[in-house]
């Protein structure tokens, strides 16, 4: 179980604003439709464009919300960004943006949860005893003449340079 990133709460909240805006759209367009049904055929089409509109929430829900509260934010970035693009055709306006803004939300939470689990890694293996014994062989390998200060090789016993023993 992944710990729950910070911009996938965000991107969770925002599709159930969407969502629950979406309901009150779909109450309202029944209500009006039940009203108008005793007077025409009119208030059939608005209980028929409400019935999609359920079927609409529901969709967005299964896809999109609940992938989002399981972690599943790549899973869910495709389908909110769809959810958005029909919103907004539909002129669901405030739906749509809220949508867009959790699809990009999604793609931070995504990055988010694939960036910091190797700098949590990384972290405690740092070699940093390393430079300090490469340092020692590279001081030792050379001994420098008191003669001429030319640097020979430790195992010469005289210098390279000018043949003076190396002390
Ligand atoms: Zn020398």
């Amino acid at each position: 179980m992944r710990a729950p990133s910070r911009s996938g709460e965000t991107a969770k909240t925002l599709i159930l604003i969407g969502l629950i805006l979406d309901l009150i759209g779909e109450a309202i367009l029944l209500a009006v439709g039940a009203l108008f049904l005793a007077v025409s055929v009119f208030g059939g089409l608005l209980l028929g464009v409400a019935a999609i509109g359920l079927l609409w929430v529901i969709l967005v829900w299964v896809f999109s919300y609940a992938r989002v509260r399981e972690g599943d934010y790549q899973g869910a970035r495709t389908p909110t960004l769809v959810f958005a693009i029909l919103s907004l055709i539909s002129f669901a306006l405030i739906p749509g943006v809220l949508f867009i803004i959790a699809y990009a939300k999604l793609g931070d939470a995504i990055s988010e949860s694939v960036g910091t689990p190797p700098a949590w890694s990384v972290q405690p293996t740092p070699p940093i005893p390393t430079p300090v014994a490469t340092a020692t062989p590279l001081a030792s390998a050379s001994r420098f003449c008191s003669h001429c200060g030319r640097a020979n090789s430790a195992t010469s016993g005289f210098c390279e340079g000018c043949g003076a023993p190396l002390g």
